[in-house]
């Protein structure tokens, strides 16, 4: 388990592509107020590109242009640690090394400031936190659930990573657009997290806070467990118009909106 000290940002779904300026501005922007507010330790819980298909294609020039932007931040005093998401799950040790992050597993357990809620009991003066993307918990979607036990296989990734750039590239247009047409399909319900995953998740990693992305529904409520009581915060997706991070200190936790930061 990690130990926090200081100050600490979350972030995920940002969605950055060449595409989008204004998000790689908004991330450049973000990145200089993290620096200058001597934030300890940047969590980016997945998502952070739109697509990502394998640490060779890093000589492009988006890609590089990221993670300088990245480098720039760890090359002063922030820690930043990654973990994956369903659109960047490919991102590797090459990416890592060169942005100077730390890759995560797909859960890791923190102990972070206090909680925003104050019936939730205090260890000493942090909170047991649990972090992740979010799409472990959004059991509901099954199809998505077997395609991501397939792509995160050592096999699939070893066999996609041996294809050339151009090839991936296209695959991944395929399934992007795959993805698409089949969410007209799905009910938000079933695209959403699942309660009684949450609470596993929490009681399983002995928890009183989770904090994930993905369902790009953010937000933060209470869970009461026959533990006591926990909180849950899902963060914002940052291309429909929107963004946040989250801020946590030895006072609490906020949402800094970060709308229209250029
Ligand atoms: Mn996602």
């Amino acid at each position: 388990m990690l130990t926090l000290e200081g100050t600490a940002r979350f972030v995920s779904d940002l969605h950055l592509r060449a595409e989008r300026p204004d998000l790689t501005e908004r991330f450049a922007a973000f990145l200089g107020d993290t620096a200058a507010c001597k934030v300890k330790a940047l969590f980016i819980l997945g998502d952070l590109f739109e697509y990502w298909i394998g640490d060779d294609d890093l000589a492009d020039p988006f890609n590089a242009r990221i993670c300088n932007l990245l480098r720039d931040l760890t090359d002063q005093d922030t820690r930043v640690y990654f973990i994956a998401g369903n659109r960047d799950f490919l991102i590797g040790q090459r990416f890592a090394a060169a942005a100077g992050l730390t890759l995560l597993n797909e859960t890791q357990k923190i102990c972070a400031g206090a909680p925003c809620v104050p019936e939730i009991p205090l260890r000493g003066q942090v909170t047991a936190t649990l972090l992740m993307h979010g799409d472990t918990v959004c059991t509901d979607d099954i199809p998505y659930q077997q395609f991501r036990q397939m792509v995160r296989s050592k096999e699939w990734q070893a066999n996609f990573l041996a294809r050339p750039i151009e090839e991936r590239r296209a695959e991944i247009e395929v399934l992007r657009r795959r993805s698409a047409e089949a969410m007209l399909d799905k009910t938000a319900a079933i695209m959403d997290a699942n309660p009684a995953a949450i609470r596993a998740a929490l009681i399983d990693n002995d928890c009183t806070r989770l904090i994930h992305g993905h369902t790009h529904r953010p937000g933060c409520e209470t869970i009461t467990l026959s533990s006591g009581t926990t909180e849950r915060w899902v963060l914002s997706d940052w291309d429909t118009g929107r963004g946040d991070a989250l801020e946590i200190d030895p006072s609490g936790c906020r949402r800094l909106d970060l709308t229209g930061k250029a």
